[in-house]
């Protein structure tokens, strides 16, 4: 019998869920608890202006205050303007390009960084390299066909803060808007990448391809001193005012879906997710927008019974650019499916090192939810293969 929580989306078919006797879930519960440390008043205000201040006291002396990664989507775009209308911080925006970019997201970073007069650091990776990894991606077939560009981003981040003496990096993500994805629906490092590549690619060194190896990011934690910091968790954030204000103000464009401005992502989250794995990643995005009131339970179930729009042209792009025949993209679609606990990975080093990690979190240089399910959650528990 499937069973649904009682306040938001989530039901039996969601790894490691559990139910209170009222019926609410764990994630539910998780949230209250998130919401209580985070608080969106006059508590949470002044820890971001406490924040800020100790930020601009790092920045003395350097070019720039924190460094944002921008992919010209709507959280990312608005973390720009808050942090130097609002903030007035010296901001370095940083994009990693996957050679996937969706043209609207392209004039959506153009016009914010040209309005706002800010910086951009673009790391572009090779097309060639980049289309050989996603296709090791498939052949491997997991889930994480986008975690490449995910990792890639992240990593160039610290790039650029490196470069620049910078410590600081904000990031978009709000746990309001976005929800909490299920732990053992999708993961990513740097050794689950270059394993899989090793497995299943062309064999040739990856040069452009920015990624997160262990001793890199300790070093640029520990020794460069870099920090994550997440204002929007302290911040009434609606996600569909904050669309209309950046339409209003940057002349920003809505291209039609949470992560779906580049094309990989799109056709991971709209297609490949769904068809292959039974993951349709709008059940976390809509059950936060229902847990913080921004979209009603009802409007929220008739969305998701919907399924999600397919581009034949994405499809048929990715597939020729990964080099697979039309043969050979019908037995990807029919290989049994794979979870990255089959292949090797940091996650038992995140595990064994998780004392480090807790009081990296604790310093404010990796976040909780990374803390929470890399280094608490034990491996052997999240091998759940996924139900379609
Ligand atoms: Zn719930």
């Amino acid at each position: 019998m499937m069973k649904i929580c009682v306040r938001c989306l989530y039901n039996t078919t969601i790894p490691k869920i559990t139910f209170n006797s009222e019926g609410l879930c764990n994630y539910c519960q998780q949230y209250d608890a998130m919401d209580l440390q985070y608080p969106t008043n006059e508590l949470g205000k002044k820890s971001i202006d406490d924040y800020v201040a100790k930020m601009k006291e790092d920045g003395k002396g350097k070019k720039y205050d924190v460094v944002i990664g921008i992919s010209g989507g709507c959280d990312s775009s608005y973390m720009l303007h808050l942090a130097k209308k609002v903030y007035g911080l010296r901001v370095l925006a940083a994009h990693f390009d996957n050679t996937f970019n969706s043209k609207i997201a392209v004039e959506n970073i153009h016009n914010m960084v040209t309005k706002l007069n800010i910086d951009l650091y673009t790391h572009v990776v090779d097309n060639n390299e980049y289309q050989q990894v996603m296709r090791s991606f498939f052949k491997a077939s997991v889930p994480e066909i986008d975690a490449p560009t995910d990792l890639g981003f992240a990593t160039m981040l610290y790039i650029a803060c490196s470069k620049y003496g910078v410590k600081h990096i904000w990031e978009g993500h709000s746990f309001r808007t976005e929800g909490i994805t299920p732990p053992g629906w999708v993961y990513m490092d740097a050794k689950y990448i270059t394993s899989i590549y090793k497995m299943f690619g062309n064999g040739k060194p990856l040069k452009t391809l920015p990624l997160l190896y262990l001793h890199k990011w300790i070093y640029w934690m520990v020794v460069k001193g870099i920090k994550k910091y997440r204002p929007l968790y302290y911040l009434p954030y609606n996600k569909e005012e904050t669309k209309k204000f950046l339409a209003n103000e940057y002349g920003w464009q809505w291209y039609g879906g949470h992560h779906m401005e580049n094309r990989t992502a799109y056709f991971a989250n709209n297609y490949f997710l769904p068809k292959k794995f039974g993951i349709d990643l709008r059940m976390c995005e809509f059950s936060g927008l229902v847990r913080s009131g921004q979209m009603s339970k009802d409007q929220a179930l008739k969305e998701i019974s919907v399924p999600k729009p397919i581009d034949k042209s994405i499809e048929d792009e990715i597939r020729t650019r990964c080099s697979f025949t039309e043969e050979e993209w019908e037995q990807i679609w029919k290989m049994p499916q794979k979870h990255y606990t089959d292949y090797p990975t940091y996650k038992r080093t995140f595990e064994r090192w998780r004392w480090l990690f807790f009081i990296l979190y604790k310093k404010g240089y990796v976040n909780r939810s990374f803390y929470d399910k890399f280094c608490v959650m034990k491996e052997e528990k999240l091998n759940t293969k996924h139900e379609k």
